[in-house]
């Protein structure tokens, strides 16, 4: 019988997801089933209690639901009880099991995509709602010797950054005007690009060699990549996450990482 897997947001209709999904599933060969679930936004506990009753083997999880699903899971992975978001889920048996496959779909595309290792380097890290807390983690893992973390509400970098109190030696916050660089990673994981605004840092923060992604994605580059470029950094959009952290999701379901290179081109022709 066909699995079936889906994305749980609202609104749902833009999602690449779907087609992300039947790209890996062909690859490899997976007789599987992708699709988008539209729930109610007072309803998401009860689209998945269907889901598990209709079979579905597990879901994607999007804005608005990734801090309920958290909620909703019966088990969480040591990353997503770190982000306290989750953007998979895994129906199994009983147990609804919540991950956070963003972070580490980041770090892939820094890594294998944009072939920047973390390792040593000074990151500077915007934004500290939901996708800045999913990648704390992941990037804390990849070895930097420093992340800066800066928001536009100080208290809530405040409080991300004291969750991570074991790794505080490698961790400062700072409000945007204030931010010393240069790095050699800059993330915006803000939600300014949605309003065509730049996160207000010093042109400092760059330099020649730094990479600046921002996490947003869409048919032209955002607000903060031209800004980025226009100090001379190499820029990059959030599709290369998107995709790797399907790719992540697509491996916990099905045992199986698919490459993610041909998918990628493929996208960003449509884009
Ligand atoms: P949240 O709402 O949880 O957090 C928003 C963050 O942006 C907060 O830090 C907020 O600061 C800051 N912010 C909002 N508006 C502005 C502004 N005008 N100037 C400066 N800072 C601002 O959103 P998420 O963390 O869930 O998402 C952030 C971005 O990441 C979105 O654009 C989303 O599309 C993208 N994303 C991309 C993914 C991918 O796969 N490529 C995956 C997940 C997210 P404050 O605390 O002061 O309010």
């Amino acid at each position: 019988m066909t699995d079936r897997y889906c994305v749980i947001g609202n609104p749902i209709a833009h999602s690449k997801s779907p087609r992300i999904h039947a790209q890996y599933a062909a690859e490899l060969g997976e007789d599987l089933q992708y699709e988008q679930c539209l729930a109610p936004v007072d309803g998401f506990a009860a689209t998945v209690a269907r889901l598990i009753g209709e079979g579905y083997k597990g879901a994607n999880v999007t804005v608005p639901f990734k801090l309920e699903a958290a909620r909703l899971a019966t088990r969480l992975t040591p990353r997503a009880q770190a982000a306290g978001a989750v953007n998979t889920l895994v129906f199994d048996g009983g147990e609804i099991v919540g991950d956070n496959t963003d972070g580490v779909g980041l770090v892939a595309d820094i890594v294998r995509n944009a072939g920047v290792s973390l390792d040593g380097k000074r990151v500077l890290l915007l934004g500290a709602g939901g996708a800045a807390r999913g990648a704390l983690l992941p990037l804390l893992d990849a070895g930097p010797r420093q992340i800066v973390i800066a928001n536009r509400t100080l208290a809530t970098a405040e409080a991300l950054v004291a969750e991570f109190a074991d790794h505080a030696a490698r961790l400062a916050v700072s409000g945007f005007a204030d931010v010393d660089g240069p790095f050699d990673v800059i993330i915006n994981a803000t939600s300014a690009s949605l309003d065509a605004a730049v996160p207000p840092v010093p042109a400092t923060v760059f330099g020649p060699d730094t990479l600046a992604l921002d996490m947003m994605y869409g048919n032209k580059p955002t607000v903060f990549m031209d800004f980025a470029a226009g100090h001379g950094a190499t820029v990059r959009d959030g599709l290369g996450m998107l995709v790797e952290q399907a790719a992540e999701a697509f491996a916990l379901w099905r045992g199986k990482r698919p490459g993610t290179a041909h998918v990628l081109a493929s996208m960003r022709q449509s884009q």
